[in-house]
């Protein structure tokens, strides 16, 4: 039987570890943290996402935790002004599947869960892989190292893995930061604040809004064009003020529920080109190490569990060869995951227009989208993208 060791118990990682495992392959999880842990931020699990949660049987758990809302709405950054406002089941009815916005620390615990007792080590930081053998070999920090047949690396944007295989990476910085923070929603002062999932357009910035743990939490991601700041870490701080300057002008509803945040992180947003390779003999990557991509679409998580799905599929397909089995995970998801990491960039162009002109053609042209198309409910052109799954051997490439 194939041996498969993930470096990373990520979101992706886990996902990938109860694919592999539900498909009969044997798996291990090395994780460099002392204990399995997530930042505290949402995260928006698409159609394409919540299929394959579905086919390794933890949707339930994560709709039990998910965001209770009835809408998607896109507003004017000051007026208030309704770009597109689209009934969720509307958009589940369009692509079979109802999406969800989750805690993301849930999200992990509904993975950890699912997988086998006694499957993932903690405390393991790896520091190199060799790929080249008749097994492969990872390397740790505490001076141990293991082998298998095929090793992934799932250990994130910073991947180890990646740069054993291929070397340092070249991000570039995009003169965007990112705010986040996750308010509760009974600390919000004066009008409750609606649960719907939101987002807002602004000159030099996008605010993306919606609720956790039924109406509970809410989760803020709000972007701005900044030269300024070039640190690129999910946990550094911010001040509150900071924020409620930065975003002084817009509307009230968005102000007040800033107002009511406890904590605030500062992100600065870096690029990466699609890489053009992602395996080398018997080790490959997944996730973010394989695609680190820019936030605007919310689906660098999405095609991490894409990814281990496909992972899964394309090992049990080719049993009695894992290398080939590795190929043929490459040839499905590399072209995907790439097309995904360039709309993802064009997606940030389009929402931070500076000029009114083109921020109006860009709000029209959603609304005639949304009219003229029936698959098209937001009107963003994502068909492509969430109507996709990856938890069907049919998306195997040849
Ligand atoms: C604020 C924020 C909001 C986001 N919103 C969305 C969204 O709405 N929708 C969406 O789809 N995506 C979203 N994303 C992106 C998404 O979170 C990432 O793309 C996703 O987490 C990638 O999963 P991963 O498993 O590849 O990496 P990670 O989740 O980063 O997991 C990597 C794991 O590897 C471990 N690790 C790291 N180095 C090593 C090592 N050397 N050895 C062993 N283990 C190691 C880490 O501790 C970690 O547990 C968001 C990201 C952020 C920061």
């Amino acid at each position: 039987m194939t041996r498969v060791a993930i470096i990373g118990g990520g979101i992706g990682g886990l996902t990938a570890a109860n694919a592999l495992s539900r498909a009969g392959i044997e798996v291990a999880v090395y994780e460099a943290a002392a204990e399995l842990k997530e930042i505290g931020a949402g995260v928006a699990l698409h159609a394409n996402a919540m299929k394959v949660l579905r086919a390794i049987g933890v949707e339930d758990t994560v709709r039990k935790v998910a965001g209770r809302s009835e809408w998607s709405v896109m507003r004017n950054w000051k007026s208030g002004r309704v770009i597109g406002k689209t009934s969720r089941r509307r958009t589940a009815a369009a692509f079979g599947m109802e999406s969800a916005t989750v805690h993301r620390a849930d999200l992990l615990d509904a993975l950890a869960v699912a997988v086998p007792d006694g499957i993932v080590s903690l405390g393991k930081r790896c520091t190199q892989v060799l790929p080249d053998g008749d097994v492969a070999v990872a390397r740790f920090a505490d001076g141990s190292e293991i082998e298998a047949d095929i090793i992934i690396g799932a250990d994130g944007i910073h991947s180890a893995v990646r740069a054993s295989l291929f070397g340092p990476d070249a991000p570039r910085f995009t003169g965007k930061i990112c705010y986040r923070s996750v308010v509760s929603a009974a600390a919000v002062q004066g009008a409750r604040p609606a649960h719907d999932n939101a987002q807002w357009f602004g000159p030099h910035g996008t605010i993306v809004l919606y609720p956790l743990r039924g109406e509970e939490l809410i989760n803020v991601v709000a972007h701005y064009d900044d030269d300024g700041y070039r640190h690129e870490s999910w946990i550094t701080e911010c001040s509150g003020s900071e924020v409620l300057e930065r975003y002084a002008g817009w509307h009230e509803s968005v102000l007040r529920l800033f107002a009511a945040a406890d904590t605030w992180y500062k992100w600065a947003l870096y690029d990466r080109d699609p890489i053009p390779q992602w395996t080398r003999g018997r080790v490959t990557v997944l996730g973010d190490a394989a695609h680190p991509m820019l936030p605007y679409l919310g689906q660098g998580a999405c095609q991490a569990i894409e990814d281990g799905a496909v992972l899964a599929t394309a090992l049990s397909a080719e049993a009695a060869d894992p290398v080939t089995g590795l190929a043929r995970y490459e040839r499905t998801r590399r072209p995907r995951a790439s097309q995904v990491v360039i709309a993802a960039r064009e997606r940030g162009q389009s929402n931070h227009l500076t000029s009114s002109w083109a921020a109006w053609r860009r709000d029209l042209s959603i609304a005639w989208r949304r009219r003229v198309h029936r698959r098209d409910p937001e009107g963003r052109g994502q068909a492509w993208l969430v109507d996709y799954d990856a938890s069907s051997a049919d998306v195997l490439a040849a």
